[in-house]
C-alpha cells in the first residue's frame, strides 16, 4: 500500500483550491527538465479534465526529447511570449509552482508570479522552500521527484481514476528522469508502487524511455566521445573530475538544447568516483553553467552553494558563474583542493 504523504488537512485544502479556481497557471523552473515538464503537464491534464482553463509557463525552452508529451506544444515559453504570459498570469486565480524552491529559479518569470495576488500552491522536493511561493506548501525533500508528489496529490484528492492517461505518461517522465531511470533516489518502495500504478494506466514505459534517451543527433553522440576523450580532467586521488566546454566547442558539434543532458553523469562510472563537475559556457548569456553529480554522502548542494551561486539536491546540483572559463576552472580547482580531505576519504 502507498503511504500517502499528503495529510487529510492538505488534501481538503488542495481540493478547495482546485474546485474554486477557473484560470490556473502552472510554472516551473528555468532549463526545464523531465520533472519540471512532466509534473506541470501531469497536473495540467488533471485540471484540464476537471474543466479548468490551464496554462503551463516555463522561463525558457525545454529539450526536444520531451515534445512527445501531449500538449507540450501548448507550453508558453516566457522568454519568447512575455506579454502574453503576463496577461495570462494577471488573469489567473490560482498559480501552482512546481519543482523549484526559490523565486530566482524561474528567472524573470518571478516578477509577475510574485506580484500576483491570487492563491498559490508550491509543490517541490528541494531543500529550503521559500514559503512565500505558496499559500499551501507541499515540500518533501525525501520525494524522488515532484511528479511523485503530483501523483500523490491527484490520487489523494480524486482517486486513481482522476488521473488521465496523458497525465500518467507525463508523470512517468519525471519519475524516471529524476531517478536516472531508477538508478538513484528510488529506494523508497513507494516509487515502484507509483510506477506500477502508472503502468496500470497503460503507459508504455519502454517507448517513453526510448523517446527520452535515444533521441540524439549523430553529432551529439560524437560530442560525448569528444568530451570524455579530450576534455575530462580526472583527479583519481580525489575520486573527482571536471570538464569544461566552450561555446565554440558547442557550435562545432551543432549543439541543440538538451545535448549536454546526461554527460555529467558519465564520469561517475569510474570506479570509486564521488564527484563529477561540468562547466559550460551558456550559448546566449555571458555565464558559465555548472552541473554537479555525486554519490552517497558527498553534498553537491553545499559544494554548489559555496562556489557556484547555486544549490539543489545532495547528489545533483547546479549553479552559475559570471566570469571567464579560465576563472571558472580556477575556482573549480580551488574548490577541489579545499574539499580534498573529504573527497580522498574512502
Ligand atoms: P542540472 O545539473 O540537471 O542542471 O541540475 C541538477 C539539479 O540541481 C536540478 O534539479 C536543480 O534542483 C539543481 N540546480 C541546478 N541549478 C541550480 C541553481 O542555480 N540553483 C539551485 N538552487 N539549484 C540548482
Ligand atoms: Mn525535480
Amino acid at each position: 500500500m502507498l503511504k500517502n504523504k499528503i495529510t487529510p488537512q492538505e488534501t481538503s485544502e488542495l481540493k478547495k483550491y482546485f474546485n474554486e479556481c477557473r484560470n490556473v497557471v502552472i510554472v516551473s523552473h528555468t532549463a526545464p527538465d523531465g520533472d519540471a515538464i512532466g509534473s506541470s503537464l501531469g497536473l495540467y491534464h488533471y485540471l484540464t479534465r476537471k474543466g479548468k482553463h490551464v496554462t503551463v509557463i516555463v522561463p525558457n525552452l525545454f529539450p526536444d526529447f520531451f515534445r512527445w508529451m501531449k500538449d507540450s506544444d501548448k507550453i508558453v515559453i516566457y522568454e519568447r511570449q512575455k506579454t502574453h504570459a503576463n496577461v495570462v498570469i494577471s488573469q489567473a486565480d490560482l498559480i501552482c509552482c512546481l519543482d523549484f524552491n526559490v523565486p530566482s529559479r524561474i528567472d524573470e518569470l518571478q516578477v509577475p508570479v510574485m506580484q500576483a495576488r491570487c492563491r498559490k500552491i508550491l509543490v517541490d522536493h528541494h531543500i529550503g522552500p521559500d514559503k512565500s511561493l505558496g499559500d499551501i506548501v507541499i515540500s518533501h525533500t525525501d520525494a524522488s521527484s515532484t511528479c511523485e508528489l503530483i501523483f500523490r496529490i491527484i490520487t489523494a484528492i480524486g482517486g486513481y481514476d482522476a488521473l488521465p492517461f496523458a497525465g500518467a505518461e507525463s508523470l512517468y517522465a519525471g519519475l524516471a528522469t529524476d531517478t536516472g531511470f531508477f538508478n538513484y533516489n528510488s529506494n523508497n518502495p513507494d516509487v515502484f508502487i507509483i510506477l506500477s500504478e502508472l503502468l496500470r494506466k497503460g503507459i508504455d514505459k519502454d517507448l517513453i524511455n526510448r523517446r527520452i534517451q535515444n533521441n540524439f543527433s549523430p553529432d551529439r553522440v560524437k560530442f560525448l566521445g569528444y568530451v570524455l576523450y579530450e576534455k575530462l580532467k580526472v583527479y583519481s586521488d580525489l575520486h573527482a573530475s571536471y570538464f569544461s566546454i566552450t561555446r565554440d566547442e558547442l557550435t562545432q558539434f551543432n549543439y541543440v538544447k538538451g545535448d549536454m543532458e546526461g554527460i555529467v553523469n558519465m564520469p561517475l562510472q569510474i570506479k570509486g568516483h564521488k564527484l563529477s563537475i561540468s562547466l559550460r559556457e551558456d550559448t546566449e548569456k555571458d555565464m558559465i553553467l555548472i552541473s554537479t553529480r555525486s554519490v552517497d554522502d558527498f553534498p553537491c548542494n553545499e559544494f554548489c552553494a559555496q562556489y557556484y551561486n547555486g544549490g539543489g539536491h545532495k547528489n545533483a546540483s547546479g549553479g552559475r558563474l559570471y566570469c571567464s572559463m579560465e576563472e571558472a576552472i580556477a575556482i573549480t580547482e580551488r574548490a577541489l583542493e579545499e574539499w580534498s580531505e573529504r573527497l580522498k576519504a574512502e
